[in-house]
């Protein structure tokens, strides 16, 4: 049987090594996921959001061990650990709320013995592939909801989160949701790719955009629903009428935060050239205060870089930006010894020339550019790809809006950065994705829609 083997990223330590599932294995839980489907349907949601409940109650009553898996695995400050798991609480409790709402049948016409009805049915088997980023966040915004509106769910966490993804599902179990009803597949790519083999009725993925494509082209055929949450390559701009210190402060903790492996870190700064300077300063001081070290000391605030091939792809960001001219003001390389480990980096000068204006980078690493008026800045934060967040700093509402209305992003931020809310709709532009999850909409995706048409004998 394959084997996956749990390292630490700080240490480069082996932590565990779990045996990994099988085409074979993979087969028998999507059967075993879709007979036990139906059963699951017919309980009542109110038992589903108890069950929910109880899971939110362990999740609280655990938080710690929780936590220091989440550390160990993935390299996570102790104390973005903890975030992490307190974050995961209100998100629950807005599905719990949401759900009898988000799929109550409803009546849209009612006229001469003909009415009209939209009743929401589970889509099925779902299937969940994710990512390690923040696997409590990405693996329960599509599995909580998914078992809430009856469906049963075959989740593949990622290969650098496998152990959170333990915790989830036997959480989960012990909760009350039944074992053939949301079953874990442990592996990598291959097992992430013999469940796109698997008959399942929606496909819900968080992770990078080449590995998306793929996953949409193989299932394309089979017209199987498809979700698709990718990465960005996010943007914010600070107006000239902004608190340069005040903004400053924000923005390093949208770039650094979770050592800038988040989906909407901040990862392209525009700065009014009249305050540029201004800016920068105060953007260097709270970067050089960042303490780097020993994920489970409680001051860390960069911690380990996750995933080891990422280090070539930050080392190759900042040769291109010096060879093209950026000056660089701190980091830039690898930090010497065991572990993956990338000093914080800030580069100003930068132009669009540059991988580092244009690539997501996913790590500790920003450039910050000069520009003279909103056009400018609106014109440079549209010149991407990728559309999944975009900010700016200013202390007038109305140039905010102006300028928030023509970026091209799912979520747009004034005077804030990197957030995400369960009551809005999580969602991307271009290479950022398709669907969506949070907000009432992400809780109804996990339904289909069915049309009753009746008629009064
Ligand atoms: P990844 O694409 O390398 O892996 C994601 C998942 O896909 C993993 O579980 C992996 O095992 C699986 N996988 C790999 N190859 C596969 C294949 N051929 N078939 C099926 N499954 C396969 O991404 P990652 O490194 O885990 O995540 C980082 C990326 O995720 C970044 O780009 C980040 O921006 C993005 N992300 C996006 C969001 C969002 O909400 N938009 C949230 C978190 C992360």
């Amino acid at each position: 049987m394959a084997q996956l083997s749990i390292h630490n990223p700080a240490t480069g330590a082996l932590i565990q090594t779990l045996s990994a599932d099988t085409d074979a294995s993979v087969a028998a839980k999507a059967t075993s996921a879709r007979q036990a489907q139906s059963a699951w349907a017919q309980t009542s949601l109110a038992h589903r959001v108890e069950i929910v409940a109880k899971f939110r109650a362990a999740v609280v009553s655990e938080l710690e061990t929780l936590a220091a898996t989440l550390t160990a695995e993935v390299g996570k400050p102790i104390s973005q650990s903890r975030n992490e798991l307190n974050g995961l609480l209100p998100r629950l409790d807005f599905f719990m709320a949401q759900a009898q709402a988000a799929c109550a049948p409803h009546t849209v016409f009612n006229e001469g013995g003909m009415r009209e009805d939209i009743a929401c049915e589970p889509l099925g088997v779902v299937a969940n592939i994710s990512a390690w980023n923040y696997p409590w966040f990405v693996g329960c915004n599509v599995i909580v909801p998914a078992l809430l509106m009856g469906n049963s769910v075959l989740y593949k966490p990622s290969e650098y989160a496998a152990l959170t993804g333990q915790h989830i599902v036997r959480l989960l179990h012990t909760a009350g949701v039944p074992a053939h009803v949301l079953q874990l597949l442990i592996g990598g790519g291959e097992v992430g790719s013999a469940l796109l083999n698997q008959r399942i009725d929606g496909l819900f993925f968080t992770g990078s955009h080449a590995t998306g494509t793929r996953i949409a082209q193989t299932l394309a055929s089979r017209l199987v629903k498809v979700q698709l949450e990718l990465g960005g390559k996010d943007p914010s701009y600070v107006r000239a009428d902004a608190d340069p210190k005040t903004a400053a402060e924000s923005l390093t903790d949208g770039a650094m935060y979770n050592t800038g492996q988040s989906c909407c870190s901040v990862e392209r700064i525009y700065v009014h050239a009249s305050i540029h300077d201004e800016f920068v300063k105060h953007f260097l001081a709270t970067v050089s205060a960042f303490k780097m070290g020993d994920p489970l000391e409680a001051g860390t605030y960069i911690g380990a870089i996750t995933r080891e091939p990422q280090l070539a792809v930050l080392q190759a960001q900042v040769a291109d930006a010096l060879a093209k001219g950026a000056t660089l003001h701190c980091g830039g390389k690898r930090r010497a010894g065991p572990g993956h480990w990338f000093e914080p980096t800030v580069f100003t000068g930068v132009n669009h020339t540059m991988e580092l204006m244009r690539e997501e980078s996913f790590g500790p690493i920003i450039g910050i550019q000069k520009v003279s008026n909103d056009e400018e800045a609106v014109q440079l934060m549209n010149d991407t790809r990728y559309g999944l967040t975009a900010g700016v700093y200013t202390r007038d509402e109305s140039a905010a809006r102006s300028v928030l209305s023509r970026v091209h992003a799912g979520s747009v931020y004034w005077n804030c950065c990197d957030r995400v809310s369960p009551r809005l709709p999580w969602s991307g532009y271009g290479d950022s994705g398709i669907g969506l999850t949070l907000s009432t909409e992400g809780i109804r995706t996990f339904t289909r829609p069915k049309a009753w048409h009746l008629r009064q004998p």
